[in-house]
C-alpha cells in the first residue's frame, strides 16, 4: 500500500484538509494525528456557550471517530508528532512509532501565551485553549469570590461576560488604552467598554499587570501603579503563540507562523499548512496571521487542493464573530489602515454597523446584532463592490442592491 497523506493536528483546519481531500476525489490512505485526546472539536464555544452552561461538551465535537472511519480517515489521538524527516518523508511520533508520508499537512494551531511575570504559574491562574481549560475555568468561576481577566481582547471579554452571568465580581485589565484595540475602531471599543461597564465589569484600561500575588494559590493581581486587586481566579487572555516549532526544526520557512502562500503551500513542495499555525504571504509581501474558524476552513480547502497539485487560492474576505451577553459582533474584512468610518443604525439600540473606508473604498464592516449587514458586507467585499460613504450610512439605501 502507498504511504498516506498525513495531517498533523486533528482540529478545525486538520479536519477540513481531510474532508476536502476526499471531496476533491483523493481516495488513498489518509491519517490525521492529534495530540489531544478528543476527536476534532470546535473551540469558539469554549469561551461562550460552554462557559455559560448553554451548551455541552458533546455538542462541540465536529466529527466523531465513526464518521471519520466511514470516510476512511484514520484518526490517531493522544499522540504528538515530534519531528519531521523531510528527506526520508517520515514523522517521528511521541509513542515511539514512525510514520511515512507521501504528502504532509501541518495544522498544529497555536497555544495560549502565558504572562512572563511573577506568580503566573500559581494555581488559580489559567489560560483558555482546550476543552480541559474551559472546564477548569467554568469550575473556577463557580467557586470564585472574584475573577480577574488579563487582556481586553475577544476571549478575555467573553470570559468576563460569562463570569458576570454567573454573578461574580469581575475586573478586566487591559494594557492598551482601549478594548479590542487590535481589531476594531475606537468607536467599537467604546461601545464594548460601555457594554461591560453597564453589566458590572470593572474595566481597567492602560493598566499593566506586573505580578500575581499568592503563596500556594493566586489571591490577587498587582498592577504598575502598585495596587493589588483581590482575585481567586485569574484568566489570562493575551493572545496565542503559533505552533510552528515542528516546521521550523525541519527547516520549513517560518516567520511568526509557518509561512504559506494563498494556496497554503509552504517552502517544501510536499508540505502544506493551514489554520492558526500559519502566516500567509499577501500580494504586497506582508505576512497576515489570522486566528479564525473561517481561516482554518478556507486554508484547509486550499491545502487539500495543493496536496493534489491543484491551485485553489484563498481570496475571500476574512470574517469573525464574538458573543458577549446579548450582543453578537460580526466582523467582515480587515479594518487596519482605514481612514474614516460611518455608522449605520443606532448604537443606543445595540443594533448598528460600523463601515470602514480607505480612500473611499469599503474595506471592513463590524456589525453589532445586525446579521443582514454582515452578510451583505461579506458579499460586497468578496465581489469587490463598495457603497459610497453616504450610502453606507443611509439606512434607507439597500446594500443588497449593489450586488445585482
Ligand atoms: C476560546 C476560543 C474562542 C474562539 N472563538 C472564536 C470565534 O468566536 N470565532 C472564530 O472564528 N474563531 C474563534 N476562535 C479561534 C478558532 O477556534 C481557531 O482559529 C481554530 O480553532 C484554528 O483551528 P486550527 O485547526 O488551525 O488550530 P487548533 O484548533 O489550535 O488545532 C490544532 C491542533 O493541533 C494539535 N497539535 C499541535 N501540535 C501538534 C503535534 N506536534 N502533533 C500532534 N498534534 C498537534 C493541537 O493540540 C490542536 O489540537 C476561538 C479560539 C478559542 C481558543
Amino acid at each position: 500500500m502507498s504511504d498516506p497523506i498525513v495531517i498533523v493536528g486533528a482540529s478545525q483546519a486538520g479536519l477540513q484538509v481531510a474532508e476536502s481531500l476526499r471531496a476533491e476525489g483523493y481516495d488513498g490512505p489518509l491519517t490525521m494525528v492529534g495530540d489531544e485526546t478528543h476527536p476534532p472539536y470546535q473551540r469558539p464555544p469554549l469561551s461562550k456557550a460552554l462557559l455559560t452552561g448553554e451548551s455541552s461538551e458533546d455538542r462541540l465535537i465536529l466529527r466523531g471517530p465513526d464518521l471519520l472511519a466511514r470516510r476512511n480517515i484514520a484518526l490517531v489521538t493522544g499522540v504528538r508528532v515530534d519531528a519531521i524527516d523531510r528527506a526520508a518523508r517520515r514523522l517521528r511520533l511521541s509513542d515511539g512509532r514512525s510514520l511515512a508520508y507521501r504528502g504532509l499537512a501541518l495544522t498544529t494551531g497555536g497555544r495560549a501565551r502565558a504572562l512572563p511575570i511573577p506568580g503566573a504559574a500559581l494555581p488559580g491562574v489559567v489560560t483558555l485553549r482546550t476543552i480541559e481549560d474551559s472546564r477548569r475555568i467554568a469550575a473556577g468561576i463557580a467557586q470564585a469570590a472574584s475573577v480577574a481577566v488579563v487582556g481586553g481582547g475577544f476571549i478575555g471579554l467573553e470570559i468576563a461576560a460569562a463570569a458576570r452571568k454567573a454573578g461574580k465580581p469581575v475586573v478586566v485589565f487591559e494594557a492598551l488604552d482601549r478594548l479590542l484595540a487590535r481589531s476594531s475602531a475606537p468607536f467599537v471599543s467604546d461601545f464594548f467598554l460601555a457594554l461591560h461597564a453597564s453589566s458590572g465589569v470593572d474595566v481597567r484600561l492602560g493598566t499593566q499587570v506586573t505580578a500575581l500575588a499568592g503563596d500556594d494559590r493566586v489571591t490577587g493581581v498587582t498592577t504598575t501603579d502598585g495596587r493589588t486587586f483581590p482575585a481567586d481566579l485569574v484568566v489570562v487572555g493575551v493572545g496565542i503563540i503559533p505552533n510552528s516549532e515542528l516546521a521550523q526544526e525541519a527547516g520549513i520557512a517560518c516567520d511568526r507562523g509557518i509561512v504559506v502562500d494563498d494556496c497554503s503551500r509552504t517552502s517544501d513542495p510536499a508540505v502544506v499548512a493551514a489554520g492558526d499555525c500559519t502566516a500567509r504571504r499577501m500580494p504586497d509581501g506582508a505576512l497576515l496571521r489570522l486566528e479564525s474558524v473561517q481561516n482554518a476552513i478556507e486554508q484547509g480547502k486550499s491545502a487539500a487542493a495543493a496536496l493534489l497539485d491543484r491551485a485553489r487560492p484563498f481570496v475571500a474576505a476574512p470574517w469573525f464573530w464574538s458573543d458577549q451577553y446579548d450582543v453578537r459582533l460580526q466582523m467582515a474584512g480587515l479594518s487596519a489602515g482605514h481612514d474614516r468610518i460611518v455608522v449605520r443604525g443606532a448604537p443606543e439600540t445595540r443594533k448598528f454597523s460600523v463601515f470602514y473606508f480607505r480612500a473611499d473604498r469599503l474595506i471592513a464592516v463590524d456589525s453589532i446584532n445586525r446579521a443582514p449587514d454582515h452578510i451583505a458586507a461579506r458579499k460586497l467585499l468578496d465581489a469587490g463592490r463598495s457603497p459610497s460613504f453616504a450610502q453606507a450610512g443611509d439606512e434607507a439605501f439597500g446594500l443588497a442592491g449593489l450586488l445585482k
